[in-house]
């Protein structure tokens, strides 16, 4: 059975799906802070989901599910990805994803449980120092989020080599859409990511989007994000299962498409999918953020032998839908 930690949130939740549209047995920990109860509804009326509403900072949550379930595997997605937040509040970042994991690694060595996949992130780079960022380009992440990605990541290398668990870090790039037939998508609270915030001005009345920047070194002034599709990540992490139970090795490796996109062709894109004149204004630079981040991704290609699937539009357009049929379930005027 696959624990799969923070499976009520966006990223987990797809992965969720993929391994339940492969009849993989499931538990899923989520503590809602961030996650939503419809999220978990909608994978139950897809398959058979165990759900335990716990905190990775009681250990005793952990203990639970791993005395009461068969677990062999894990998925960890449990973790607070608010980059300005984290610069704010940086004790709830270390306590919560550092604290969280070290509960998580500990009990799997108490029950002998030796193979993790763990989502990482491209923030573990921090600024680009070269373009396309591969797997060994320098790691100095800029702000406390990405900082506890990347202990984390240093962590399983030491519980590697300790105690034996193998781990695959998935570091995504931007990651965009939604599976909008199984009733899940992208839904954060407070919204900070670039595709909801559109839609965002999209749907309320008069709601002005903000582009944070438009004097970034490229070819339009606004930044560059390499925009992954979470239902090709979701697959990702299917095949990071299969290798890591075939091959029993630790890696990292990038999941992006090794293609960028500027903060206007998204907004055109959405402009374009919506049919719908978008109010907006320019803003000055968000602090941290790269003018660009692309991935180079041979080695998902190579080693996983993963292709996204979806393009950009495909993405934007699940997105769209999915924000639409979300507002109308929560009853508001769209
Ligand atoms: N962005 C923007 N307006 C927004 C949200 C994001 O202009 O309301 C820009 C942001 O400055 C960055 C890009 O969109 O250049 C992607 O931001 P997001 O927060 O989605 O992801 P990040 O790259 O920070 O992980």
């Amino acid at each position: 059975m696959i624990l799969i930690t923070g499976g009520a949130g966006y990223i987990g939740s797809h992965c969720a799906l993929a391994l339940l549209n492969r009849n993989e047995k499931i538990v899923i920990i989520d503590n809602l802070d961030n996650g939503h109860i419809e999220t978990i509804n909608a994978l139950k009326n897809i398959g058979n989901v165990e759900f335990i509403k716990g905190d990775l900072k009681n250990k005793k949550d952990i203990e639970f599910i791993f005395k009461n379930f068969d677990i062999d595997t894990l998925m960890h997605f449990a973790g607070y990805i608010q980059v300005e937040e984290s610069t704010q509040n940086p004790s709830k970042y270390y306590e919560n994803n550092i604290i969280g994991t070290i509960n998580l690694l500990n009990t799997m060595v108490e029950y002998n449980v030796k193979k993790i996949i763990f989502s990482s992130t491209c923030a573990i780079y921090g600024e680009p120092e070269y373009l396309p960022i591969d797997e060994n380009h320098p790691k100095n992440p800029l702000n406390p989020y990405g900082k506890t990605k990347l202990i984390i990541e240093e962590m399983l290398d030491d519980y590697d080599k300790a105690y034996d668990i193998k781990s695959v870090r998935l570091r995504y790039f931007n990651v965009a859409g939604a599976d909008c037939s199984a009733g899940i998508g992208e839904w954060h609270q407070p919204e900070t990511h670039l595709i909801p915030n559109i839609l965002k001005s999209v749907f309320e009345k008069e709601k002005i989007f903000n582009i944070f920047g438009n004097d970034y070194d490229t070819f339009d002034g606004t930044c560059i994000r390499d925009y992954v599709n979470v239902e090709d990540l979701a697959c990702a992490h299917v095949l990071a299962l299969e290798y890591l139970k075939k091959e029993n090795k630790t890696e990292c490796i990038n999941i992006g498409t090794s293609q960028g996109n500027s903060v206007k062709e998204i907004f055109d894109t959405v402009k374009l999918i919506s049919g719908k004149n978008i109010p907006v204004e320019f803003k000055p630079r968000r602090a941290g953020d790269a003018a660009k981040l692309i991935a180079d991704t041979k080695k998902a290609r190579k080693i996983l032998n993963w292709e996204p699937a979806h393009s950009l539009h495909d993405s934007i357009k699940s997105a769209y839908l999915w924000e639409k049929s979300k507002l109308a379930r929560l009853n508001f005027d769209v």
